[in-house]
């Protein structure tokens, strides 16, 4: 069976993967690092506009063989389906919001959920550090709680016409909004494009503008820093007879899949994302470890989590012009902490223009309408807006909110699937009813100003930015890892990124993921330079 060594092995190469592998160079250069990624490298810049223009005509996918048929379908609940060179940072819109320190002391605080192993001022030196190499854009917060130790990289975008008239409209309220932070180049940075304002972040960005963790692999390998072995999946993690490490993860090349493929390194980094990272662990199941590696707690594939969002639809006399700039937003974060006195409820609020009432060619009876008219006809539509409305609210989940391994459901290599159940914790359930009519109270306060009103409002049907199911704490028996990622059982084995997440918070959750995934890299370089 083919071989390869290396000092570390990274298995999966999404986003975190890609920061683990930069700092992991600039802290120790000359370490043998590889890559290993399940899907194709799809690093065909030129292609970009091309895919982005047949997804806007025909609704085609914007990155044609990104993910693994066989992986996916069979799979059962929100599994992440997105497996190529640059995972689903391929698709993410670059949102980039930290959590708060309330995020980290649900437990002391709220008595709710865990506190994390983790100091505040700790994690936001990473923030720094992620908004760094992200290069987010942004503005400092209204709220003096949101203090930062070091401005944004970038001034925030300016605001375009529309959202200086939803801010004035919304801070009717009393509620402040700030831009929100976005990984967006508005200079080229990193190897990558500025924004041109293509507003198809979401699917595709033509000049890689929002940060693009492909861009960051082709650098590494231009450079002849990191070893990169794509369309290979690891099956397994095997840990030795003697001690309890790992000391070699199997595969299988997706051309090639009649030979397996044997990895060693000294350390392992299982970056596979919020879902493929627990599968991992639970696969790799023994006569020694029957319940899969890392796993002695029995909580690998536990606590699953995510947060929960409402959306909301407003009018107001305001004149908006739809389409400048879709994707960006504001925010507030004025509802990020709750006082501990008070029922609990945290979330964000976000705001955007809406789509619809764009110019158009012709009128409602099909005339064409040509020069000055075209004007008229969207100024006499743009006079009432509608608004779009979105808070994700803090919930947490409860043990039995789990990735297990689909009982019959298998891949063409006979391995099961995973199988991920969302289920919340009996606190959250218990003041879902209550947390619903506060944020529907704040979406009609916003909603006043300007003859406003409020015209509907609608749940989202499953948890968004998915994290969980290896959550990290200082207690082996009840959490998988330290708060560096360490799994307790194998001193050798790191899990990083959303898997390690006790809570996903109220807000976007990947800036997060890789500000922990940053502060792990320090631990992974200095286990190096020990052994
Ligand atoms: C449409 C969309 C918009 C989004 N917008 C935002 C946003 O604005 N802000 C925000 O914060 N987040 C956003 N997200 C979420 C964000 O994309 C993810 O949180 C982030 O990309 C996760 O990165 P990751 O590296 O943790 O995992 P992933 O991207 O899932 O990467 C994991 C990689 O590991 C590989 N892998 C898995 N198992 C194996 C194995 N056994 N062997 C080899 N390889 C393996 C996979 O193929 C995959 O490529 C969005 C997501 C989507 C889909």
């Amino acid at each position: 069976m083919p071989t390869y060594e290396s000092d570390v092995c990274i298995i999966g190469a999404g986003v975190v993967s890609a920061m683990l592998a930069e700092r992991l160079v600039e802290l120790r250069p000359g370490l043998a690092i590889t890559v290993v990624e399940a899907g194709s490298s799809l690093f065909d810049v030129p292609a970009r506009m091309e895919a982005r223009q047949r997804a806007l005509d025909y609704g085609e996918n914007a990155w044609p063989g990104d993910f693994l048929d066989d992986q996916v379908s069979g799979s059962e609940g929100l599994v992440g389906f997105t497996m190529a060179v640059g995972g689903l940072g391929l698709r993410w819109g670059g949102a980039c919001n930290r959590f708060s320190e309330e995020d980290l002391r649900l437990k002391s605080q709220y008595g709710l959920a865990m506190d994390w192993p983790i100091e505040w001022a700790e994690l936001e030196k990473y923030y720094c550090q992620a908004e760094r190499r992200l290069n987010v854009f942004g503005e400092p917060s209204p709220y003096p709680e949101d203090k930062r130790s070091e401005p944004y990289p970038v001034p925030a975008l300016a605001l375009s016409y529309n959202l200086q008239t939803l801010k004035s409209w919304a801070e009717k309220s009393g509620i402040r909004f700030s831009a929100l932070p976005m990984a967006h180049n508005l200079r080229p940075f990193g190897g990558r494009g500025a924004c041109c304002l293509f507003d198809t972040c979401g699917q595709v960005c033509p000049t890689g503008a929002r940060y693009s963790p492909d861009y960051t692999f082709r650098q590494l390998l231009a450079q002849k820093k990191i070893t990169l072995h794509d369309r290979t999946l690891i099956r397994r993690l095997v840990v030795g007879d003697d001690k309890p490490v790992v000391v070699a993860a199997h595969a299988v090349h997706r051309d090639k899949p009649e030979q397996a493929v044997e990895y060693r390194a000294r350390t392992f980094v299982v970056a596979s994302g919020y879902t493929w990272s627990s599968h991992l662990l639970l696969l790799s199941s023994s006569s020694r470890y029957p319940n899969g590696v890392a796993n002695s707690s029995g909580l690998v594939g536990c606590y699953m989590n995510g947060h929960k969002f409402i959306s909301g639809q407003a009018t107001a006399d305001l004149e908006l012009y739809p389409g400048q700039n879709m994707s960006y937003s504001l925010i507030s974060r004025e509802f990020f902490r709750c006082p501990p006195d008070r029922p609990f409820v945290r979330h964000d609020t976000r705001i955007w223009e809406n789509p619809g009432r764009g110019p158009r060619l012709r009128d409602d009876s099909g005339r064409l309408q040509l020069g000055d008219e075209v004007i008229a006809d969207w100024r006499a539509r743009a006079k009432r807006a509608t608004i779009r409305l979105r808070a994700y609210y803090d919930v947490h989940t409860d043990k039995e909110s789990r990735l297990t391994l689909h009982p019959t459901a298998r891949n063409k290599y006979g391995d099961p699937l995973p199988k991920i159940t969302h289920r919340l914790d009996a606190a959250s359930e218990a003041r879902e009813a209550a947390t619903r009519a506060h944020i529907v109270s704040v979406f009609e306060r916003l909603a006043k100003a300007d003859n406003g009103k409020l015209v509907s409002t609608g749940e989202g049907g499953y948890l968004d930015h998915p994290a969980g199911g290896c959550r990290m704490g200082t207690d082996p028996a009840t959490s998988v890892c330290d708060g560096y990622g360490r799994t307790h059982d194998h001193e050798n084995l790191f899990v990083v990124g959303a898997p390690t997440l006790p809570t996903a918070g109220c807000t976007n959750g990947t800036l997060t993921f890789a500000a922990l995934t940053l502060r792990s890299a320090e631990q992974i370089a200095g286990d190096q330079r020990r052994s």
